[in-house]
Parts: structure tokens; C-alpha cells; sequence
């Protein structure tokens, strides 16, 4: 990597990442003398940072996204992000179009192991335009924060990017014309694990039509990423008793996540 063009805080989470993504390969290495080299790489980096005069990391989304793309796949040919909501544009594919107030299109890390799909935007995801940000937004937030992620670390989007009239269910025709742009997002992130927020993202991401209570507890697979359903936070809100099989299916999905990172 050509780490000229990156700025100093990049340049030096660079250096860190490599290192650590260096002590990475030394697990799988025999000999002392590979394990010396990683912690003088270690010790050479901080000392870079310190001797720079930085005490602390730049956490900004562009920074995570980089580190958290070392030692994965160069994603070539995918397009970005950008693209694909510059593609979507003031969409009037359907008729979710007429009353929504803004198209609620994903927000957090372009780069994210780690993808949780809802439904679709509710009342106030509709007036800001961003994904989970009412109540059952704030839950999941907890929820993440619970399995030692933050928002700025994951990647958030919904099915249908529009909120259906009166919260009502999406329906069939609605989803399928929607359907596209998500798979293109999750294309273009390539994550290594998605979280399928209730019925119809879990039903939608696995041609299924199994129930929820079905579907959740065990990953599956779409298109060669495991896929973990589990309640929405909104059912969860309703239905409290449920945290706990959410709590267990987030264990999973966390022991699963430490062990490949
Ligand atoms: S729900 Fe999707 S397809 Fe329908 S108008 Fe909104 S962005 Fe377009």
C-alpha cells in the first residue's frame, strides 16, 4: 500500500494496523525470531506516533473502515456506496415514493465486517433520513455497544428504503423493486456477517418463508456470508421477554466475529 497518499492519522493507524495484522500472521508462524520482529514493528510504530506527538487514534469512519479492511480481500470491481445512491437518486420506482419525506438509504462503516438489515424506516427515520434512530434505534445501539461494536463500526440499512404509510408491512412488489439496491450495498461492503433484523429482512435475505422464531438462532448463508436473523429491536420493544434469545443470538454472533478478527 502506498501510504503517501494517506494523511497523518491514517498514515499512522496504517502502521499499527500492519503490525498488528502482522502479530495476526505470527500466531500461524512458528519461530522466536518472527515473534521479535512483530513486537519491534509494535514498538517502532508507537514510537513513530509518539515521537509525532500523537496521543490517540483518529476514529473517524474513513480511518475505521481502512483498518478494518486489512488483511481482507481487495474488493475489485464492486462499486461504492457513492455510486449506488447517486444511482438510486430521488427514486419513484414505487409507490412507496409519494409519502415518504426522505429516502432512508444505510449510514455507518463502508467498510464493516459486521451488516445489520431492518425492515424499513419508521416515522423518524423518514424525517432525518438515517436508519434506527427512534427507539428501536436506541436499542439497537445498546445491542451493538453489548457486543463491543460501535454504530461507526458497523454498517446499518434496511430492505425498502422508503417508510411504508402507518408503518404498514412492505409489500411483495415493494420489496422486489427495492430489493436490488440492498444487494448491490451488501455487494459493495462485502461484509463477512450479516444481521437480519426480523421477519422480512430474514425472510427477504433468505428467500424463505419460514417465521422468525424459525429462522433465528443459527447463521445461514447469502451469497457466501453468514447470515444471523434475529427480532427486531421494534418486536423487542413490544415484546421484552424476547431480549434474552436476542442476547443469545448476539453471543453467538460475537464469538464468531472475535474469532475471525
Ligand atoms: S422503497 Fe425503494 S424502490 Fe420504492 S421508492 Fe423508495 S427507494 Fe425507490
Amino acid at each position: 500500500m502506498d501510504t503517501a497518499n494517506l494523511d497523518t492519522k491514517c498514515r499512522n493507524g496504517y502502521f499499527v494496523g500492519k503490525s498488528l495484522n502482522r502479530y495476526h500472521q505470527w500466531q500461524t508462524m512458528d519461530g522466536i525470531n518472527a515473534f521479535n520482529r512483530t513486537l519491534a514493528e509494535i514498538y517502532a510504530s508507537l514510537r513513530f506516533l509518539a515521537d509525532s506527538g500523537r496521543r490517540g487514534f483518529d476514529c473517524s469512519p474513513e480511518s475505521l473502515a481502512k483498518i478494518e479492511n486489512w488483511g481482507r480481500a481487495p474488493q475489485y470491481f464492486a462499486e461504492s456506496l457513492e455510486d449506488i445512491r447517486s444511482d438510486l437518486g430521488e427514486c419513484q420506482r414505487c409507490r412507496l415514493a409519494r409519502e415518504r419525506n426522505k429516502i432512508v438509504f444505510g449510514d455507518g462503516n463502508p467498510g464493516a465486517k459486521l451488516v445489520f438489515v431492518g425492515e424499513g424506516p419508521g416515522f423518524k427515520e423518514d424525517q432525518q433520513g438515517k436508519p434506527f434512530v427512534g427507539a428501536a434505534g436506541e436499542l439497537l445501539s445498546r445491542i451493538i455497544q453489548a457486543i463491543n461494536l460501535t454504530r461507526n463500526r458497523v454498517y446499518i440499512c434496511n430492505v425498502i428504503k422508503c417508510r411504508p404509510p402507518e408503518n404498514r408491512n412492505p409489500r411483495p412488489d415493494e420489496i422486489e423493486t427495492c430489493l436490488p439496491f440492498l444487494e448491490r450495498q451488501i455487494e459493495a461492503i462485502r461484509p463477512d456477517y450479516i444481521c437480519a433484523l426480523g421477519t422480512f429482512a430474514a425472510q427477504t435475505l433468505l428467500n424463505s418463508t419460514a417465521p422468525i422464531s424459525r429462522l433465528r438462532g443459527r447463521f445461514h448463508n447469502y451469497k457466501g456470508i453468514k447470515v444471523l436473523p434475529t427480532y427486531h429491536p421494534a418486536y423487542l420493544l413490544r415484546n421484552p421477554e424476547k431480549k434474552r434469545d436476542v442476547w443469545e443470538d448476539m453471543k453467538m454472533l460475537m464469538k464468531e466475529y472475535r474469532y475471525e478478527d
